[in-house]
Formats: C-alpha cells, structure tokens, sequence
C-alpha cells in the first residue's frame, strides 16, 4: 500500500517543455558588418576597376591612332621636304648641264662650273663632270684627285637621265648618294654627265633637314635607300648600316604612305608612320615607341586615381557607417536573444534602436518570444513549486523561500506538523479517502494561516508552516490555532482528526538545518506526550487539545 502511494507521490509530473534538437553547425567566423563591407568593397572595386579598364583601354586605343596618323603625316612632310631638297639639286644640275654642254671640251669652264656648283650652296660634298665613257674629266674640290678615274656606278651612264643613286662607297671610299644629270651637246648628242655626291657621314643639305625634324619622348625619324641602307639616323653610328628583316622598312619602300604597329630594328614595339620619295625610291620613316603610349596612360590612370580617390574614400565612409547602421541593431538583437529567459531582456530590447522594417520586425518577434518564454517559465516555476495533491508549496518551493529569508529576514518561525495516526485513515479508509482528507487538512491550514505565511507540505501528511518575523509566542498562537481548527473539523467519511505540532523561531547567522530538525524533535515530543498538542521551544508551552 505504501509503495503504492510512493510510486504516486513521486510520479514524473505531467507537464513537460517540448524541445527541438539543437543544430551542431559550427558557429560561422564571418559576421554581418564584415559581409556587408566586404560585399560593398567587392561592388566598388569591380564598378571602379571595369570603368578603369573600359577608360584606359579606349583612350589607349586612341593614343594609338592619333600616334599612328601624327607619323605618317611627319613621314609624308618629311618625305615632301626631302623631295623638294633633291629636286632643286637636279636643277642645279640641270642648270650646269646645259651650261657646260655648250662648251663640253673646254676644260676651264669645265672646271669653273664644277667649283661654282660646289661652292653655290653647300647641297653637294663634291661635284665631277665625267664623259660619255664615265671617265672623270673634272672634279671639285681638287683635293679630292678623282680626274681620270673611271665612275663606278655605270647606271646613270646607260640610262642617260637625271639620277639619285643609292648609297655606294665613293671613289674616294666615302659613303654617299649620287645625283646626276646628263650633258647633251647643241645637237643632242650625249656628252657625259655632271653630278655631286653627298657624304652620308658629313654635314650635308639631307641631315640639315632631317636634323630639323628631331623629335623628343623617344620618338625619331630614319631614311633608307631602296637597297634598305640607312641614309640618315638620329645615332650617326647607324648610317650605312643595312636593315634586312624590318617591316617597317619593308612597308615605307613597298607602300606610298601610311602607319604600322611593329617591331623596329632594335625589336621595341613602335608605331610608326612610312613615306616614299618617289625621284629617289628612297623610304621615312617616323617612329615613336608603344611605351611612349603606356608612360602617357598611367599619367593619365594616376590623374584619374587622384580625382576619384577623395569621392571615393567618401563613399567607403558611407558604406562603413550604413553597414554599421544595418549590422549593429542585428548583432544586438542577436546578443539579447540569446538570454531571453533574462527578466531584463525586455528593456533591453526595447532599447534596441530598429531604423528599417527588418529589424523593426525582429525585435518585434524577439519581444514576443521573450514574453512566450518568460511565461511559460513563470508556470513552469510555479508548477515545479506546487504539490499536486493539495496546491500547497512543496519542498523545492519552500527551499526556495527559505533560501530569500535568509537573506532578508531577520527570523521566521517554523511549525512542524504531522496528523496522528493517519495510517489509521489508510488502512481503514483507504488510499483516496486518505488523500481527500489530506486535502482538506491543507484547506485548513492555509485558512487558519495569514497570506504572508507559507504553508508547504513537505511529505506523506506531514506540513510544515513558515511565518515570517514571528516570536514564538506568535507563532505558538498560530499553531494552536491550526490544532484548534483541525481538531474541531469534520472530515467527510473520516470523522474528526487531529495533528501535533513542534514550534521552533530561526534567527540570523544561526542554522536553518537545526531549527528544522529542533521544530521536528518538538514534534516527536509532541506526538510522544499523546499527540493532539503543539510543543514550542524555550517557553514551556505545551499545549494539548
Ligand atoms: P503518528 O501519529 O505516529 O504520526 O501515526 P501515523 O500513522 O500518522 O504514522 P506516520 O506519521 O508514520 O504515518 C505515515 C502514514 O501516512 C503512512 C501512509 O499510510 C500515510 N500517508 C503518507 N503519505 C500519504 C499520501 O500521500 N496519501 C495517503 N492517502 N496516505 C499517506
Ligand atoms: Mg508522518
Ligand atoms: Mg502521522
């Protein structure tokens, strides 16, 4: 029978907290305001890094092409200047040929018309006039001791027409070009020719003018014969050198006019614009090297950095402060949902100031979650602190009180109680009976009791009251009065009852184990003095029913 009535008593109680399984997902590194800044970052260098690349790569291109066409029109002007150069040496010549013609074997004014045209503006280094056969009849200056000798290039010979030769090695073994007219007699028989050379190496009317066209940022022009041998050079080293495999030549003597993109004679990439001369079939060509264009590009990259940069540092500011804006109403409201048990978590949450809808919402739900929970704790305590039989506070409760009082009271009274021979009530009755008149004992005793008092039962059918700030008398009253009451009831089915009660009054710094355990040896005295009586301790006081 008494395990039976254990085995109730003890029971798991019926209400229980549904929970989910927690998720074990690790706790991820990456928080919100680095993800928005990162994401923000991300948006802004790609957005700045594509206009960058769309701006250098369309003001590359045009740098290109305005550099392309800037040569060709340098090429075709300086082709043009050499031209009009070349021409007004054959006529010169011309002028002398049809001067000397007349007078063909008269070796003085042979001679003074070769010193004349030598010494008329500089165009020529020196000036012969050879015979029908190219032997030299005359030659100026005289140092240069050519008379007699035979002319090398027989072409101008055979051809019988004015001539700009290639670059050869002169008699006098110097590198020069040759312009040439032919001599015709009165009765246009072919007397010879008359001719200047000029020294590739030297000052002459050619370099003069190309040496007027020297240009800066590495850029500069070359002219070439139609064999590919440079005749001018901004490095006089290279004159004469003879350039096989370069495209650039290949287009300035293949073409008229025009540009290209290519490798130059020492493999830098250029760009470049060609002209030919067409009395010569000589070729210039104009170049500027393609790093010209990038050290012009990143002065202007570096231009446009500096301008962007104040603006842009002014958005990173915005997107650091909306971040912050987006993220800290978040991680607060994530920090406080954490502790939504916490009674203060209501203000705090509140607090929480919510700018957009989102969080507004929720902070909303959080505060709705929290009241849930705190509610469900509040029954869940209460529970937890109730006997089921009689709504009375049981021990976990009482503990709980007593655990407060110690630390705010100065004393409190505890009145053990115990009902006589209640086995009696059992065994005769049976259990149901038994717990209906527990019932109705704990009625009682919370009637005969004050609201500040606490009424607990803390075992089969026995009770204990606890009175805050009670003298013993006080508390010696109470009890009586409960034995009174008890004693005086009738219980249904039962009849009359009674109960014993020890008397014992806790105080600051002393032990709460021993007051209860002295109220319990009060009861015992009770009970052994023949039960019915309530037994107090230091003032003799026993009362009995
Ligand atoms: P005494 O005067 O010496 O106290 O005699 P008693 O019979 O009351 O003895 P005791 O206090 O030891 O009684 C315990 C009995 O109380 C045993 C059991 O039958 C009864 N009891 C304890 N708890 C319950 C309960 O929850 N319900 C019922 N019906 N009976 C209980
Ligand atoms: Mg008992
Ligand atoms: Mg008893």
């Amino acid at each position: 029978m008494f395990s039976q009535w254990r085995r109730r008593f003890t029971k798991p109680h019926a209400y229980s907290i549904r929970t989910h399984p927690m998720p074990t997902r690790p706790r991820p590194k990456l928080n919100l305001r680095i993800l928005l800044l990162a994401f923000a970052l991300i948006a802004a260098f790609s957005t700045l890094a594509n206009t960058f690349w769309v701006m250098l790569s369309t003001q590359r291109a045009e740098l290109i092409e305005n550099a392309l066409q800037t040569n060709e029109a340098y090429a075709a002007r300086v082709a043009d200047s050499l031209e009009g150069v070349l021409a007004s040496d054959l006529d010169r010549l011309r002028y002398a040929a049809t001067s000397i013609g007349e007078s063909f074997t008269d070796q003085r004014s042979l001679t003074k018309e070769a010193h004349r045209l030598l010494s008329q503006d500089r165009s020529f280094n020196s000036v012969l006039i050879a015979n029908a056969e190219g032997k030299v009849v005359v030659s100026a200056p005289d140092s240069m001791r050519l008379d007699g000798r035979l002319l090398q290039d027989r072409l101008p010979l055979s051809k019988r027409e004015p001539m700009i030769s290639d670059a050869f090695q002169s008699l006098a073994d110097h590198l020069v070009v040759f312009v040439s007219h032919p001599v015709f007699g009165p009765n246009k028989q072919y007397l010879g020719l008359v001719g200047g050379s000029i020294r590739l190496e030297q000052k002459n009317t050619i370099q003069a003018l190309m040496d007027l066209n020297v240009r800066e940022d590495g850029a500069y022009i070359f002219l070439v014969d139609s064999q590919r041998r440079i005749l001018y050079h901004p490095d006089p080293k290279r004159i004469g050198d003879v350039l096989i495999d370069n495209r650039l030549v290949d287009a300035a003597l293949a073409h008229s006019n025009g540009s290209i993109q290519a490798l130059n004679e020492s493999s830098n990439e250029v760009l470049a614009g060609y002209a030919r001369i067409p009395s010569s079939n000589w070729g210039v060509v104009s170049q500027q090297p393609l790093a010209s264009i990038q050290a012009s590009l990143m002065t202007t990259a570096k231009r446009v950095a500096k301008g962007v940069a104040p603006l842009g540092l002014f958005g990173l500011l915005m997107v650091w402060w909306i971040g912050r804006k987006i993220s800290v109403p978040l991680s607060c409201l994530a920090e406080n949902a954490r502790r939504l048990d916490a009674p203060e978590c209501y203000e705090r949450i509140t607090a929480i100031p919510t700018d957009y809808i989102e969080s507004w919402q929720i902070r909303r739900a959080l505060l709705l979650a929290a009241n849930l929970l705190q509610e469900k704790i509040g029954r869940l305590n209460l529970e937890a602190q109730s006997d089921p039989l009689t709504g009375l506070t049981n021990r976990r409760g009482m503990d709980e009180a007593i655990g407060l009082w110690q630390e705010t009271l100065k004393s409190f009274a505890v009145i053990s109680v115990d009902i006589d021979h209640f086995k009696v009530v059992n065994d005769t009755y049976g259990h149901g009976v038994g717990d209906e008149t527990l019932r109705e004992v704990a009625r009682l005793m919370k009637q005969a009791s004050r609201p500040d008092d606490l009424v607990c039962r803390i075992g089969g059918e026995e009770f204990v009251l606890l009175l805050p700030n009670s003298t013993t008398s006080v508390a010696a009253e109470v009890a009586e009065r409960l034995r009174a009451v008890v004693a005086s009831a009738q219980f249904d089915t039962v009849g009359h009852l009674t109960i014993s009660l020890g008397v014992a009054i806790w105080k600051t710094g002393e032990s709460v184990t021993a007051t209860f355990e002295k109220a319990d040896q009060l009861l015992y005295r009770a009970k052994s003095l023949g039960r019915n009586r309530v037994v107090c301790e230091n003032i003799n006081l026993q009362i009995a029913g």
